[in-house]
């Protein structure tokens, strides 16, 4: 089946972007890669939407230094976050998760805004950023707004983006020098989203801990981050479990889940150590 859309519209620039979602009525919706959006246009799980294409806004592409922090525009593409220098420098928690999203021709127009906007539980993106304590901005009627990850997502493709705003970019502080960040996740097969997953981000302040796919939204583990900086692995391991609800559905129960993320997080942490698992 193919979409039913009410119309479609080239953006020149953010404000033009800004003003025809504005004028919308409610239908608008902000086209950037079109990898999650147009899959769920043509399930028809809603018809007549206006499509606000970005992808022309060159202010929402690229990464940056900006003072002390990472800038990455909301337009960057998967494929460009893999590839860019400035992020494996400072933030190699995301080129790592670029090899564990889906396939090459998504990552060639999947963008960090959409997959950040979208906020699929089961997406790495959204776990990276709330590990690396980034900084989500948007624009809208008001004027810009930076919203810290830790209060960006709400439930399952719920985040806090108000109707008529849009996602420009995100920050994020740059990796100390003895900072490690892993990333560790399990799917059925290369490419597909994962059953859970682990980031797992070491800095001065402590340990920082976010699962993928085991509840509506990504969280940060506090009670198994506590147990790490007291140099509990073990115990780390068994707070996590404790934990965590996660989902049964066709492809884990939740028991298996629950399991999984414990085997994982000791597999990170033997990887943010320089050991193998
Ligand atoms: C077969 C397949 C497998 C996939 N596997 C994975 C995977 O393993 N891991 C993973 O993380 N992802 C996966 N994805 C999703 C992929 O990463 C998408 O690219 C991403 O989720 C959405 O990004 P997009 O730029 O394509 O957004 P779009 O599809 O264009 O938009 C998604 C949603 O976000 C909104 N939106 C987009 N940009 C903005 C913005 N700047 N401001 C406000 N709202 C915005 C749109 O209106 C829409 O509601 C997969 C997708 C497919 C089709």
């Amino acid at each position: 089946m193919k979409a039913s859309v009410g119309g479609y519209a080239r953006a020149t620039d953010l404000r033009h972007a800004l003003d025809l979602l504005a004028a919308s009525d409610g239908m608008g919706r902000v086209l950037a890669g079109g990898q999650s959006l147009i899959a769920a246009l043509n399930m028809r799980l809603s018809s007549g939407d206006l499509l606000i294409d970005i992808n022309s806004i060159d202010a929402l592409k690229g990464v940056s230094l900006d003072g002390n922090r990472l800038r990455i525009g909301a337009l960057t593409r998967h494929a460009e976050i893999a590839n860019d220098p400035l992020v494996a420098q400072h933030a190699p928690l995301l080129r790592k998760a670029t090899d564990l999203i889906a396939h090459a021709a998504i990552r060639n127009r999947g963008t960090i805004g959409g997959a950040l906007a979208h906020a699929d539980p089961a997406a790495e993106f959204p776990a990276c950023i709330l590990a690396l304590d980034a900084t989500i901005h948007v624009e809208g009627p008001d004027g810009p707004r930076d919203i810290p990850a830790s209060d960006f997502f709400v439930d399952v493709f719920v985040t806090t983006i108000n109707d008529g705003e849009i996602l420009t970019a995100i920050s994020l502080p740059m990796a100390e020098a003895e900072e490690r960040q892993v990333i560790h996740e399990l799917a059925r097969r290369s490419g597909d989203y994962a059953l859970a997953g682990v980031c797992l981000v070491r800095r001065a302040a402590g340990h920082r801990i976010v699962c993928i796919s085991v509840g509506p939204r990504p969280e940060l583990a506090t009670a198994a981050m506590a147990r790490l900086d007291a140099g509990d692995t073990d115990g780390a391991v068994a707070a996590l479990r404790d934990a965590l609800d996660p989902p049964s559905d066709t492809q884990a129960t939740a028991a298996y889940r629950r399991h999984l993320v414990g085997v994982l997080l000791h597999r990170a942490i033997a990887d943010l150590n320089g050991e193998t698992a």
